[in-house]
C-alpha cells in the first residue's frame, strides 16, 4: 500500500486479514493528511445512490475495527437541525424515503440531544446510524493495530515509481506483487493520465476549532441547511432545489465559498467547525480572510455565542464528478482514492470491495 491515510490503512486491514503480507510505504513519519484533518464523521444515513452502500458496509467495519483495535467510535449518530420551512421540507422527505434509519424531532429535541439550542431551529432529525471517530487519534491506532496484524510501515519513505511489481522508494526498492496507490489527492503525481480522465482536482477547506460554549457536551455530529446542499441523499430530495434558492437568495457568500456548515467534537470538548471549499487542479498557496471569518460568523450565529478560535487549518481532498476514482493504469497497480470529500465514511467499505474485485485471488 502507498499511503497510510485512511484509504491506505483500510485496503491493509482487509489485506492482512484476507492472509496477504502487507507493506504501507508512507512518505511523512505519521499520517498527516486529509485523515488526520477532517470531522472523524461518519456520515453513513446522508449518501445516496449507489454510496450508501458501501457507506454502509463501512460502518459495520468500523464498528468492528473500534472493537478490534481499541478504538473510541462514538454511536451518537448526527442531528441535521432545519432552520427555514424549506429545510424542514428536506428533513420530512428524507425520514420519509429512510424510514427507521432516521428519527423527526422537534427543536427541543433537538436541542435536548446535541446539549445545546440551535438559535432558529424549527425541527430536526437524527440520522442514528452515524458514527464519530477522533481522527487525529483514530489513524495512529489503527496503524497501532495493523503493526499486532502483522502489517509492516515504512514511515519517511516516499514512492517515486512503481514499475513491473518493483516500488522504487527514497529508501532503495520494495518488491510486491500487488500495489494500490493510496495517495489521496496526488494521484497525478504518479498518473496525470488517469487523473486527467476522471476530472480529478484538488479541493481544498478550511477548519477552526473552537470553544464549546458554555462547555457543552455535544455528543452527536451537528449539520445543517447547507449540508442539505452537499450530500446526495439530501440534495436529491425535492425541496433541497427551494433551499438553494433560499441560500442564494439570503446568503449567495455561502455558496460562492461552498460552505457546508456543520461540526463535531473533540474529545477534549473543543468543537470542530467548517467548513469551506475551493477547487482547482493546483491548490491556491493563498487563504482568503473572508473563508475563516464567514464560518465563524455562521457558526457564532447558529450557536447563538461568540466563539473563541483555538486552532486553524487547511485540508486538502481530492475530488473528480464521480465519487470513487478506481484504475488500474498499470499492471499489478490499483490506483483508490475517494474523490467525494467522505473518505472517513465510505474508505472501509470500498477497500473490501477494490480488493474483493481486483487483488485477492479467486
Ligand atoms: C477538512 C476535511 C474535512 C473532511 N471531513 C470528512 C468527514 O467528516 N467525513 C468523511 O467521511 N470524510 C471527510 N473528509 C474526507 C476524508 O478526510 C478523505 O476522503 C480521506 O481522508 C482521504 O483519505 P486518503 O487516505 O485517500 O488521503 P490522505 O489522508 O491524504 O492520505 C494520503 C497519504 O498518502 C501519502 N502519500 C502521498 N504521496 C506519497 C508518496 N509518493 N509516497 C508515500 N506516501 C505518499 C500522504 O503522505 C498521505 O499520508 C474531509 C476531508 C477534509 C480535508
Amino acid at each position: 500500500m502507498v499511503g497510510a491515510g485512511i484509504v491506505g490503512l483500510a485496503h491493509a486491514w482487509h489485506a492482512v486479514r484476507a492472509g496477504l503480507s502487507v507493506t504501507v510505504v508512507e512518505r511523512d513519519e505519521c499520517a498527516v493528511g486529509a485523515s488526520v484533518r477532517n470531522f472523524g464523521h461518519v456520515c453513513t444515513t446522508a449518501q445516496g445512490g449507489d454510496v450508501l452502500p458501501v457507506a454502509q458496509e463501512a460502518r459495520e467495519f468500523w464498528l468492528h475495527l473500534g472493537r478490534d483495535a481499541g478504538l473510541d467510535v462514538r454511536r451518537d449518530g448526527t442531528v441535521l437541525v432545519a432552520r427555514t420551512a424549506a429545510e424542514q421540507a428536506v428533513l420530512d422527505e428524507f425520514a420519509e424515503e429512510r424510514g427507521e434509519a432516521v428519527r423527526p424531532l422537534t427543536a427541543e429535541q433537538a436541542a435536548g440531544l446535541l446539549g445545546l439550542s440551535p438559535v432558529g431551529a424549527v425541527g430536526g432529525l437524527h440520522l442514528v446510524d452515524d458514527l464519530r471517530v477522533d481522527a487525529p487519534a483514530a489513524l495512529p491506532v489503527i496503524a497501532a493495530h495493523l503493526r499486532g496484524l502483522g502489517v509492516r510501515f515504512l514511515w519517511r519513505t516516499a514512492v517515486l515509481d512503481v514499475v513491473d511489481g518493483l516500488v522504487t522508494t527514497t529508501r532503495g526498492p520494495v518488491r510486491a506483487g500487488r500495489v494500490v496507490l493510496a495517495v489521496g489527492h496526488d494521484v497525478d503525481r504518479f498518473f496525470p493520465d488517469a487523473a486527467d480522465a476522471h476530472g480529478l482536482l484538488r479541493c481544498r477547506l478550511r477548519m477552526l476549532e473552537v470553544d464549546a460554549p458554555g462547555g457543552a457536551a455535544v455528543r452527536p455530529a451537528l449539520l445543517t441547511g447547507t449540508s442539505m446542499l452537499r450530500y446526495d441523499g439530501l440534495s436529491a430530495q425535492p425541496s433541497a432545489a427551494a433551499v438553494r434558492e433560499e441560500v442564494r437568495a439570503s446568503r449567495p457568500e455561502l455558496l460562492d465559498q461552498v460552505v457546508n456548515l456543520m461540526l463535531t467534537q473533540r474529545p477534549d470538548g473543543r468543537l470542530v467547525v467548517g467548513d469551506t471549499h475551493h477547487y482547482g487542479v493546483t491548490e491556491d498557496p493563498f487563504e482568503d480572510e473572508r473563508s475563516d471569518a464567514l464560518v465563524l460568523s455562521e457558526a457564532s450565529r447558529l450557536l447563538g455565542a461568540d466563539l473563541v478560535v483555538r486552532r486553524r487549518w487547511r485540508g486538502v481532498y481530492a475530488s473528480a464528478p464521480a465519487p470513487f476514482l478506481v484504475a488500474q493504469p498499470r499492471d499489478g497497480v490499483t490506483v483508490v482514492s475517494v474523490t467525494s470529500g467522505i473518505g472517513m465514511t465510505t474508505a472501509l467499505g470500498l477497500a473490501k470491495r477494490v480488493l474483493d474485485q481486483t487483488l485477492v485471488p479467486a
